[in-house]
């Protein structure tokens, strides 16, 4: 995801070009390719290159309920500044920005978007992922995936009509046996 920038560098401050994103790249940093789309701004700014835009792209994560893994769409707004380190005039090197993380544009006026989109994916990845909204999960006893169907292990009820059944149960199994008892 490189932009070559040198024209963009000799424009003056506040000039803004529209740079259309349509690639693969490994934004996992597996080896694998993700489809990144959408739209960056490039505005000049006195210091750089600002970079603005709303990209798409899907990540395979583990649903956290019942750990199958699937494809999570993701929105990245991405707003960074990339800074220049070479003169794109004089071909002179620049001072280092003080901003420790920031982002750089390289010595031959290129912008690469790919750690920023890297970075900014880590933000907006949901921590628990869940394959939908009511995904049912895994049998606590079984491990069957409660998705695809249900185990074949005894039903706990959770209707509280029934617990109240059986509390009633229990209480006149226990009258019984007493009633055993003083007999
Ligand atoms: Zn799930
Ligand atoms: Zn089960």
């Amino acid at each position: 995801m490189q932009i070559n920038v040198s024209q963009q560098l000799k424009a003056s401050i506040g000039s803004i070009q529209s740079y259309e994103v349509n690639e693969v790249i490994d934004i996992a940093g597996d080896g694998s390719g993700s489809l990144v789309q959408g739209e960056v701004k490039l505005t000049r700014t006195d210091r750089g290159i600002l970079v603005k835009g709303e990209l798409r792209t899907e990540v395979e994560v583990t649903c956290s309920r019942c750990l199958s893994p699937f494809s999570c769409p993701l929105t990245l707004n991405i707003e960074e500044e990339y800074f220049p380190t070479t003169d794109v005039v004089s071909g002179t090197s620049l001072p280092t920005p003080e901003e420790p993380s920031c982002f750089t544009i390289d010595e031959h006026h290129v912008l690469d978007l790919a750690e920023a989109i890297r970075q900014y994916k880590l933000l907006v990845i949901p921590m628990k992922p869940l394959c939908r909204e009511d995904c049912a999960g895994l049998c606590p006893n079984c491990g069957h995936n409660l998705n695809l169907g249900p185990c074949n292990c005894p039903h706990q009820e959770t209707d509280p009509r029934w617990s109240k059944l059986r509390k009633w149960a229990l209480a006149s199994d226990v009258l019984v046996n007493e009633q055993k008892g003083t007999e």
